[in-house]
């Protein structure tokens, strides 16, 4: 099967393919399109020439678009489930999960569409303002360059294109190189709901390459980018002027008080830390637990993890499968057995079996460990205990990243001091920080990146605020 690029609303042949494979049993699924630099300069064009077109259209037009990509994402939803498995390797039930989610972004989108509106500004507020009739009004930015990454290849673009094409922007979607299938099936039903051609264009190829002609490009206004914090850095550094947002990794961390009951949120817990094999943004990576309850939380935990199935991502019962590259499996190998040469405790897996990285808890870990400090995103939790509340919040917040948190409590104090000491983006009380519905403002502060999603968010980012002040006297 040969993918092509996706430009101008048709399909355009590439001078080159790469061979795309399933990463766990390494099936061959595609030669996907290598986009050259004027396959990238033509998606752009199109994109700048369907701008006036997406400008132009109402609003419940907009709206009515993403229904219909809603729509056809619902009547078809197990073959876009079986798409997400085979090429990220995400197990069926997450995959299917993955399409529900997708299935609502695009509706929320659809609702934002219709909603998109300024508000009067009271000039006669400050002296010489008066005798004006003033309001504000929200247009679109123009185009907009979409670069996302592997681990939600549907929910992850649709939280780019959904409020980009709600507001009447234009796209040049650039998907991760291991899950380009995802984002041609968008494409797809973008254009049977008919989306004016250029108004959303697909290429793929490298990160790097695409990249740097996407940053250097005039004509797009903002780069909207998921993925690493070490490329985010480097698109933040080299977009001049262009709006930027950035949603990044991060070292999520929980903490759990005691007199909680363990019982009821240790499964949650548990799904948490390996659901889709530990690569979610948000996925719990450091455990902070009350030395009260510190033993019974670590066995129970342990105990609830070996109930996982590790196997093939397209069997039913499959709760966790391979990473996303077999290079990952050593890197992830590396930071365990470091961590526990250096004193950390190995308390359940730490190793590969038939290509799949074992779902692995560690206690007492060194805080500057790797598996600690940095971003394992692999199945690798590690649960450490702290004796008083103030200690845990500085644990938690001991992290160059900082997108969200969790803590379980029946205190309210101490509730309400996480919500305000804890440096992130998102502080989740009695749930885990992995916890996200798709309308919620969403995004990091330190590295985790800058900005937010949700779509109503994401439109205010996605759009220009512009003034307009009558004179009536
Ligand atoms: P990645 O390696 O940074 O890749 C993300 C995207 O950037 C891919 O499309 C990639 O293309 C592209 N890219 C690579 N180098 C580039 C460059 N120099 N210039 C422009 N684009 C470039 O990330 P990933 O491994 O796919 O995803 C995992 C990361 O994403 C983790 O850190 C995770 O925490 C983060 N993430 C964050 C959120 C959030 O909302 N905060 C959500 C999901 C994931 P190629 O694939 O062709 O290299």
């Amino acid at each position: 099967m040969k993918k092509p690029l996706w430009i101008g609303g048709e399909n355009r042949n590439a001078l080159s393919y790469a061979e795309l494979k399933n990463p766990y049993n390494l099936e061959y699924l595609g030669d996907i399109a290598i986009a050259s630099h004027e396959d990238v300069l033509d998606a752009i064009s199109e994109a700048e020439q369907a701008k006036a077109a997406m400008a132009a259209m109402p609003a419940f037009e907009r709206a009515e678009i993403l229904e219909k990509v809603a729509g056809y994402l619902k009547a078809e939803k197990e073959e876009c489930a079986r798409i997400i498995a085979k090429e990220a390797a995400k197990p069926l039930k997450a995959a299917r999960a993955e399409v529900d989610r997708t299935i609502i972004t695009y509706t929320f989108a659809a609702h934002e569409a219709r909603r998109i509106h300024g508000e009067t500004v009271p000039m006669d507020a400050a002296p010489g303002g008066q005798g004006r009739l003033a309001f504000t009004i929200r247009e679109p930015l123009g185009v907009i360059a979409a670069i996302t990454p592997f681990n939600f290849p549907m929910n992850l673009v649709a939280h780019k294109v959904g409020p980009a094409i709600a507001a009447g922007n234009t796209v040049v979607l650039k998907p991760a190189s291991q899950t380009p299938l995802s984002a041609y099936k968008i494409a797809e039903y973008f254009h049977r709901a008919g989306l004016p051609k250029g108004a959303l264009n697909v290429i793929t190829g490298s990160g790097r390459s695409v990249g740097d002609i996407l940053m250097k490009d005039e004509r797009i206004k903002m780069i909207t980018f998921t993925g690493s914090p070490e490329v985010g850095k480097y698109i933040r550094e080299n977009s001049g002027l262009k709006r930027v947002t950035l949603e990044l990794g991060s070292n999520s961390a929980l903490i759990v008080d005691d007199a909680i009951s363990i019982e009821k949120v240790i499964p949650k817990i548990v799904s948490g830390a390996f659901a889709y094999q530990g690569q979610v943004c948000i996925s719990i990576q450091r455990i902070f637990v009350h030395e009260n309850i510190f033993d019974r939380f670590v066995e129970q935990f342990i105990n609830e993890t070996q109930k996982l199935k590790a196997g093939d991502p397209l069997e039913e019962d499959t709760d966790l499968s391979a990473l996303i590259t077999r290079g990952d499996n050593q890197r992830t190998k590396d930071w365990v057995d470091e961590a526990v040469r250096n004193g950390a405790v190995l308390k359940l897996g730490g190793g590969i079996k038939d290509g799949i990285f074992q779902p692995t808890v560690l206690a007492d870990v060194p805080l500057m460990e790797k598996v600690s400090c940095e971003e394992v995103f692999a199945p690798v939790v590690h649960i450490n205990r702290f004796n008083h509340f103030d200690e845990a919040i500085e644990f938690v917040n001991d992290s160059k990243y900082g997108l969200q948190a969790g803590i379980f409590t029946n205190d309210i104090h101490k509730a309400l001091q996480a919500a305000k000491k804890l440096e992130v983006g998102g502080v989740m009380i009695n749930e885990i920080p992995t916890f996200r519905v798709d309308q919620m403002p969403y995004g990091g502060v330190k590295m985790s990146g800058m900005g937010r999603e949700g779509i109503k968010y994401a439109v205010e980012e996605m759009t220009e605020l512009k003034l307009i002040s009558f004179k009536t006297e």
